[in-house]
């Protein structure tokens, strides 16, 4: 494999069909969060275009974004989740994208769960770290928008809401601050995921 130094990215294409997503036997991702944490901007920052819709209305695509990164790494950005369609079926969790996860190849790496460090973890958030919980797949916390707190702040919220995660996961997990205005955190990411796509 040579380096991923994120210097090409691709987006494949929103699909509502599992099945329809091609297999590159590329490490894969799965980008899971909340409606507005802050999941196209990560992939924004990590494909350095605007590759994403972002958006300060909360969007309700129903698809799975397929995202190519150094022909090596597949992203999956999976629909927000917050919406009353969530909560109405087993976790909220659509069968599209329950099929979607439980057939994943051995080629996943790892899931990214993006929480939004000003706040505690919600009902939805817990309902996806526990149904996240029952993969033996390793699971990253990244807190989003980390540039709005200052340092005593996002001391104490890390400390916090990495506690709130633990009580519910259980397990061991990865945790990650993040934010699209310091580019080192980018950095950083990118530097932990080249490690784990080997
Ligand atoms: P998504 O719905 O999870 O894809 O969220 P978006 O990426 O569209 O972001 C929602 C809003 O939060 C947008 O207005 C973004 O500009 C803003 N946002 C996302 N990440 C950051 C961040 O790291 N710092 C700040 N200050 N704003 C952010």
């Amino acid at each position: 494999m040579t380096k991923i130094v994120f210097s090409k990215a691709a987006f494949i294409g929103a699909f509502t069909d599992p099945k329809a997503i091609q297999d590159y036997q590329h490490a894969e991702f799965i980008i899971l969060g909340r409606s507005n944490v802050g999941k196209s901007s990560l992939i924004n920052s990590l494909t350095r275009k605007p590759i994403a819709k972002t958006s300060s209305v909360p969007g309700k695509t129903e698809t799975i974004n397929h995202y190519v990164i150094d022909d090596q790494i597949s992203l999956y950005d999976l629909p927000g989740y917050g919406f009353a369609k969530f909560k109405a079926k087993r976790l909220g969790w659509s069968d599209f994208i329950d099929n979607f996860i439980t057939t994943k190849s051995s080629q996943l790496k790892a899931f990214l769960l993006l929480l939004d460090i000003r706040h505690d973890i919600s009902e939805e958030d817990v309902a996806m770290i526990e149904y996240l919980r029952s993969f033996d797949t390793q699971l990253i916390i990244i807190f989003t928008k980390v540039d709005k707190l200052s340092t005593a702040e996002l001391r104490r919220n890390i400390e916090v809401l990495s506690a709130q995660v633990k009580e519910v996961y259980t397990k061991s997990f990865v945790i990650f601050p993040f934010s699209t205005k310091i580019a080192l955190h980018c950095k950083n990411l990118e530097k932990m995921m080249g490690i784990w796509a080997k």
